[in-house]
C-alpha cells in the first residue's frame, strides 16, 4: 500500500504543479470512479476498486489516480463508498444548475435548468431540451457537432463526464445554481494586478481565467462567478473556492479585495488587435448634436470638434468588442463599443451612451473635378479644371430657385437671378479686374481666382445682388431661413470667413439637394466643416 501511495501522491503532485506551471481547466477533473477509463462509471469499475482494496489486483497510476474518488491521496474503502454511493444516487438525474464543459468543441456553459448551452468563444446560445435514463441523455437537437445524445456519468456532485456518441468527451464540472450573468463579468482580456499578492498577470475570458505571478512565473487556472460584488473564484480546481470584494473604478480599473483582506489593483492592458484598428484617414462623425471630424493613423488619432473648432489627440487600442481611447494623454481612458456598418460606415457609442455615426471622408477626382463624399466641391483648396463648362446653371439648380422663387413671390417678396454660371475665363477676367482694382489680398476675400468660383459649377446662385446692401433685406432673411427646403444652403454665412475663405455673402447660395442641404442646414455648419474639409489657396 505505501508503495501505491507514493506513486499515487507522485501522480497527483504532476498534476498540480502542471496545473501550476501551464493553467488548464482540465487538470484535476479526471473522472473519479471511472476506473478502467471508458467514461462510465459502473458496476465494473465498482469491482475492480474493491478487487485492489482486496489486494487481489494492481492498478496502473492512471488507474490509481481515478481510484482515489476522494481525493486524499490513498486508495481505501472510503474511496468505494462514495464511488458507489455517487454511482446509485446519481445514476438517473439530470444534472441541473450551470455547468463548465471542456471538449472538442471547446469551452462551453451549460445551463441544465433553462436549457441552454453557450459557447465561450463565440458567444452563441444554443437552446435544448433533454432528457436523462440510466446514463443517457437525450436532447432534442444536435448540441456537439452533430450528435444530440450523450451517455453522462457523476464522478462527484461536482463533476460529470458526457461521452457523445461516436466517442467524444466533454468534461464538465459544476459552476453554481444561477446562470452566467455576463452583464457582470470582468471585461475579457489581459489585466495587471499589483498589490499586496506583487505583481500578477490576469487573463479574463468568460467565466474563465488564469493569473500568473510575475516573478515566479507560477499561476492557476481558474474559473469564477459573480454575486453582487462578490466573486467567488474556484483556484485550479472546483472545490478550491476564494472569494473577493470587487470596486469598479472605471472599465479600465478595479479593485479586488480578497477574503485574507488583501487587495490588488487591476488595470487593464492595452491589447491591440490590428484587424480592428480603424483605417486611417479622416471620418465624418455625427451624433446627437454634435460634428466631429476624426483623423486616425495606426494607433493614434485626434478628433476636430466642427462647432467649436476644438480638437484633442489620442491613442487607442482595439480588441474583440471595444475601443479604449486614451483622449489627450494616459489616464483619460473612454470606452467605446464599435458596430461595423460596411467598409465606410460604423457607429461608436461610447460609454455615456452617446451614440456617432462614422462616414469615412472620400475625397475623389472625376476628370479633375473633386467630390468629397459624392459632393461637388470648388472653394479655395479644390478648383475646377478650364475646361469644366456646363454652360449655363444646371436644370436642377434652375428648376429648384424657380420653384422657391414662386414661393417667396407667394410671400411678397421678388427674387431673381443677378449671377448664375460664370465660365472659367470669364471669372479669370472678373478676379483680374479686382486684383487690379483693390490688390490681391483684398480681391481674395471677396472673389474666388478662376478656376476655384463655385459659379463655374452651374449649382451657385447670387441672387438680386452681390452687395453688402442686401444683408438684412426681407429677401435676405427669407432665403437664409428658406433656402434649404429647396436644396439650396447659405454658401458664405456670417462669421466663417476664416473656414469657408469668404466674408459673409447674404446673396450667395449653392444647390446641394433637398435631402443635403436640409442635413448641412440642421447642423448649423459651413459646407467645409460639414465635409471635414478646408478652403485655403495652396500659393
Ligand atoms: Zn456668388
Amino acid at each position: 500500500m505505501s508503495k501505491i501511495s507514493k506513486t499515487l501522491f507522485s501522480a497527483i503532485a504532476a498534476v498540480v504543479i502542471s496545473s501550476l506551471y501551464f493553467p488548464s481547466v482540465n487538470a484535476g477533473y479526471s473522472l473519479k470512479g471511472d476506473i478502467s477509463g471508458d467514461n462510465v462509471i459502473g458496476g465494473g469499475d465498482m469491482k475492480l476498486l474493491q478487487e485492489y482494496i482486496l489486494n487481489n489486483n494492481t492498478l496502473t497510476q492512471e488507474q490509481a489516480e481515478r481510484a482515489d474518488v476522494n481525493s486524499d491521496g490513498c486508495i481505501d474503502s472510503f474511496d468505494l463508498a462514495l464511488a458507489k454511493k455517487n454511482l446509485y444516487s446519481k445514476l438517473d438525474k439530470l444534472p441541473q444548475g450551470t455547468w463548465i464543459a471542456d471538449g472538442n468543441e471547446g469551452v462551453r456553459y451549460y445551463n441544465f435548468t433553462n436549457g441552454t448551452v453557450i459557447d465561450q468563444t463565440s458567444g452563441k446560445t444554443t437552446d435544448f431540451s433533454c432528457d436523462a435514463s440510466s446514463h443517457n441523455l437525450n436532447f432534442n437537437k444536435n448540441i456537439f457537432a452533430d450528435k444530440k445524445h450523450a451517455i453522462f456519468s457523476y464522478s462527484s456532485e461536482k463533476a460529470l463526464v458526457l461521452r457523445w456518441d461516436g466517442g467524444a468527451v466533454e468534461t464538465l464540472h459544476y459552476y453554481g445554481e444561477n446562470p452566467i450573468d455576463y452583464s457582470k463579468l470582468i471585461r475579457s482580456g489581459k489585466w495587471t494586478a499589483s498589490g499586496g499578492y506583487g505583481s500578477r498577470e490576469f487573463s479574463f475570458s468568460g467565466v474563465s481565467g488564469n493569473y500568473t505571478d510575475s516573478e515566479t512565473g507560477m499561476g492557476l487556472a481558474f474559473e469564477y462567478s459573480v454575486n453582487g460584488n462578490k466573486l467567488a473564484f474556484r483556484m485550479g480546481g472546483a472545490d478550491n473556492s476564494v472569494t473577493a470584494t470587487v470596486t469598479s473604478v472605471d472599465s479600465t480599473h478595479f479593485t479586488l479585495t480578497w477574503e485574507d483582506g488583501t487587495t490588488e489593483n487591476f488595470t487593464r492592458q492595452n491589447s491591440v488587435d490590428y484587424t480592428k484598428l480603424i483605417g486611417s484617414g479622416k471620418w465624418l462623425a455625427s451624433g446627437k448634436n454634435s460634428y466631429r471630424v476624426f483623423t486616425f493613423s495606426g494607433t493614434s488619432g485626434n478628433y476636430i470638434d466642427s462647432k467649436t473648432g476644438m480638437g484633442v489627440a489620442f491613442e487607442y487600442s482595439a480588441d474583440e468588442e471595444n475601443l479604449t481611447f486614451q483622449m489627450g494623454g494616459a489616464g483619460n481612458n473612454v470606452n467605446a463599443v464599435l458596430t461595423p456598418i460596411d467598409s465606410t460606415h460604423f457607429t461608436l457609442t461610447w460609454e455615456n451612451g452617446n451614440v456617432e455615426n462614422f462616414t469615412k471622408q472620400n475625397i475623389e477626382k472625376r476628370n479633375g473635378v473633386t467630390y468629397v463624399n459624392g459632393i461637388l466641391i470648388a472653394n479655395k483648396t479644390y478648383s475646377l479644371p478650364s475646361s469644366y463648362n456646363p454652360g449655363a446653371l444646371t436644370a436642377e439648380t434652375q428648376a429648384a430657385f424657380n420653384r422657391m422663387k414662386n414661393d417667396a413671390a407667394a410671400a411678397g417678396l421678388n427674387l431673381w437671378v443677378c449671377s448664375g454660371f460664370r465660365s472659367y475665363s470669364y471669372q479669370d477676367q472678373l478676379y483680374n479686374s479686382y486684383v487690379a482694382r483693390d490688390g490681391k489680398a483684398a480681391a481674395d476675400t471677396y472673389s474666388a481666382r478662376a478656376g476655384h468660383s463655385e459659379h463655374q459649377t452651374g449649382l451657385a446662385i447670387d441672387i438680386n445682388m452681390a452687395s453688402d446692401a442686401f444683408i438684412g433685406t426681407p429677401e435676405a432673411k427669407w432665403i437664409a431661413a428658406n433656402c434649404y427646403k429647396y436644396g439650396f444652403i447659405l454658401r458664405y454665412p456670417q462669421g466663417k470667413q476664416d473656414i469657408t475663405g469668404y466674408k459673409y455673402e447674404a446673396w450667395h447660395v449653392r444647390y446641394l439637394g433637398t435631402e443635403t442641404a436640409k442635413a448641412v442646414y440642421d447642423s448649423g455648419l459651413t459646407l467645409e466643416e460639414y465635409l471635414g474639409i478646408d478652403s485655403v489657396y495652396q500659393n
